[in-house]
């Protein structure tokens, strides 16, 4: 199919605003949604996330499934190394839910959400630029008690 320049550009605009956000529009930009669920039970409804290796974007969508209010059970979703996991937990826990239980300007945080209560859901895209091959990634919820059972891995085919 031929577009003109500006059907091109209105798809852009329409289909794709993340993108404009970021590095100009590549023909080879790719967009991969996501979708995880959390519940009263403090947990997730999966153990794993799979995206490929020719993503440049990520949009993650976290809801959470269950009643309780974001004050006493809420979730949240934040990618980080493996090996940072347990530390940007506690540094959570003392940013506080003012801080969504993320350190203000953690560079260990490669994306997070906000915290959502029962019934709420919210989104986060980020650039796959930042995320290096053979490296593993682990995905938790920073909620205080949450993260030892709240997380999950995070592949890249
Ligand atoms: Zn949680």
């Amino acid at each position: 199919m031929r577009l003109n320049r500006n059907a091109f550009a209105a798809l852009l605009v329409i289909g794709v605003p993340a993108l404009l956000l970021g590095a100009p529009a590549q023909a080879a930009s790719k967009v991969c949604k996501l979708a995880i669920s959390g519940n009263d039970a403090i947990q997730y409804d999966k153990k794993q996330l799979t995206i490929t290796a020719d993503c440049t974007q990520v949009e993650l969508t976290l809801t959470h499934t269950g009643k309780l209010p974001a004050q006493s059970m809420g979730h949240d979703w934040v990618l980080v190394k493996a090996e940072d996991l347990s530390a940007v937990a506690s540094d959570g826990l003392t940013a506080g839910i003012a801080n969504n239980y993320v350190k203000p300007n953690d560079a260990r945080v490669i994306a997070h959400t906000k915290v959502v209560g029962g019934g709420e859901s919210t989104s986060v895209t980020f650039a796959t630029s930042a995320l290096q091959k053979g490296q593993a990634y682990k995905y938790l919820c920073t909620f205080p008690g949450h993260n030892a059972i709240m997380n999950g891995d995070f592949i890249i085919q």
